[in-house]
């Protein structure tokens, strides 16, 4: 009796143990770990319903959510912003590569996705966060036998952390409010694609363009311009220094495509990016922002890759705006999927002819320096209302839609075409060499090169003839135009004189950067001013870049 009492006792301690362990290992085991943290993480976008957008901690957070349920994804810093902020960059893969040169002997192309560069303007941070999420949790997920995704969600944190209800107060939406356009050094990104003067386009160039080369950049922004129903806009590089079959590609195929299949496949309606071109006669057609370079879809394109540079419209919701960019995103890694290797020809042959040019320049080959504007063939069909235009003192109209919709069938004027041009140089040599005006080429990735000894060499030289600033300061600069006449003259050339080739992928970045009459290289953002305009004497001087017009054997070596 006693034994068995003990037995019974016994019995009822090692359950009462065995109880214990067992609740010990649920507790702290990986299983109960995985299913409390299975689930999918949500953007603010999402938590909110759709009423705020995403801080800096936030995406951070959402990140680390990714990485612990996903192998698929790595991060690296894309740059530290001017308020000390890690701008993060996903690289998504399967295998996610270790570095570029695990893709050298691998057919997969890489695409880039940058979001709220102008952090007012979020809907595309919201939609590439969950779009990296539903890839790389998907069962099977899709693109990445072909693609690696590189995503780039909060490109301005700066600007994200000012977040106040009272930024961008014109938009529907998010009620919680944005951040504000410009970085933590009050600059505007998307004017920074010439001059880099912030650490984030910096930073893009550098670990981004130099390191994966991707063969296409969308980024994403919000317009609030002219009053239509599709919330979706878009539009390519379009300057015409630019390779122009990479400019037709995109223009006929490869974004009438998209537009198409966003359309049919997810019922988002699109139309390229533009702004009625006079209010008071909407007809007279419809055209996006200009074409220099300063703007990063440009700039692209002058780099021979593809770009796409998406508008969300300001006055759909917020909600029909994150999805519809979401849906956007999704159609373009679509065709990128499709076409990957036609994309990787295209972008290769470009690359191929711009050296080709640079070898031995033909009297055909040239560089716009003014433009004219043209309509491409086909109308552009745009879902408006009637607007009332009321006239303010400071030129631009007030405009407000009535409740009447109408459709406008309007001319695109999007075809920037040249109008003068210059003979293309076989190299530019810079005699007055500034570590400045060094650092500058280096960082845009170009082969640069100096004279090993001095020499004496036909060249075109350019005599400043007028020189004018602008009477307002623009991203910190009194922007120059400048007039002059082009000579050839004989001229010595010291050692140490720099010399940049033109038979080299980035030749256009070259030409747009040294040109003296180019619409928006060093010249026009000051960097040659203490050259052009001496200090002690009054007249102007000859602007110390020279054109070298025919090939030339010098002894010369690469600057590191
Ligand atoms: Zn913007």
């Amino acid at each position: 009796m006693r034994h068995e009492s003990y037995m019974k006792y016994e019995r009822k301690i090692f359950f009462i143990y065995f109880s214990l362990i067992l609740l010990l290992i649920f507790s702290i085991s990986p299983l109960s770990a995985l299913s409390s943290t299975k689930q999918k993480p949500l953007t603010v976008a999402e938590t909110s319903n759709f009423t705020a957008t995403s801080r800096y901690a936030d995406v951070a957070n959402f990140i680390k959510e990714l990485q612990r349920q996903s192998s698929l994804l790595r991060v690296e810093t894309l740059c530290v912003s001017p308020e000390g902020r890690t701008v993060p960059l996903l690289v998504i893969g399967e295998p996610v590569p270790s570095s570029p040169l695990a893709l050298s002997h691998d057919g997969r192309a890489v695409v880039y996705i940058q979001a709220n560069i102008h952090a007012g303007e979020v809907e595309g941070k919201e939609a590439a966060l969950m779009l990296a999420r539903d890839i790389v949790l998907k069962e099977k997920p899709p693109f990445l036998d072909k693609l690696v995704i590189l995503i780039a969600p909060i490109f301005n944190t700066d600007g994200n952390e000012k977040i106040s209800p009272a930024n961008r107060r014109n938009q529907v939406g998010p009620e919680k409010g944005v951040g504000v356009r410009y970085n933590g050094q009050n600059l505007d990104l998307n004017r920074d694609g010439i001059k880099l003067e912030s650490p984030e386009v910096q930073g893009l160039v550098r670990n981004v363009l130099m390191r994966w080369d991707p063969a296409l950049l969308v980024d994403c922004h919000t317009t609030n311009g002219s009053y239509h129903e599709e919330p979706v806009t878009y539009v390519w590089g379009f300057n015409p220094n630019g390779d122009t079959s990479l400019i037709k590609f995109m223009r006929e195929k490869m974004m009438p495509s998209i537009n198409k299949n966003l359309r049919e496949k997810y019922k988002v309606l699109s139309i390229p990016y533009g702004n009625f071109m006079d209010f008071n006669n909407p007809e007279k057609g419809w055209r996006p922002s200009g074409p220099q370079p300063r703007y990063l879809t440009n700039y692209i394109s002058l780099r021979n890759r593809l770009a796409i540079l998406n508008e969300n419209y300001a006055y759909a919701d917020y909600k029909t705006r994150v999805m519809g960019c979401y849906y956007f995103l999704l159609s373009i890694l679509e065709y990128c999927y499709d076409h990957k290797d036609g994309i990787a020809q295209l972008i290769r042959s470009a690359d191929r002819k711009t050296i080709q040019r640079g070898m031995r320049p033909s009297e055909d080959d040239t560089f716009a320096v003014e433009y004219d504007l043209k309509p491409l063939k086909d109308k552009v069909t745009i879902l408006g209302w009637e607007m009332e235009v009321i006239p303010r003192e400071s030129g631009r109209p007030l405009v407000k839609k009535k409740d009447k919709k109408k459709t406008y069938s309007v001319s695109y004027f999007s075809d920037f075409v040249p109008k003068r041009s210059v003979p293309f140089p076989y190299a530019y040599l810079i005699p007055k060499v500034n570590p400045e005006i060094t650092e500058k080429l280096l960082q845009h990735g170009l082969s640069v090169e100096k004279l090993k000894e001095a020499v004496s060499l036909e060249v075109e030289s350019f005599r400043i003839k007028e020189i004018k600033g602008a009477s307002r300061l623009y991203q910190g600069h009194y922007l120059n135009s400048v007039k002059g006449e082009y000579h050839l003259e004989k001229k010595e050339f010291p050692e140490g004189t720099l010399f940049v080739a033109t038979a080299q992928p980035l030749a256009n970045v070259a030409a747009y950067l040294l040109e003296p009459e180019s619409d928006d290289g060093l010249l026009v953002w000051n960097f040659f001013d203490r050259y052009v305009v001496s200090q002690w004497r009054q007249e102007l001087q000859t602007y110390p870049v020279y054109r070298l017009l025919k090939p030339v054997n010098l002894v010369k070596e690469n600057l590191e």
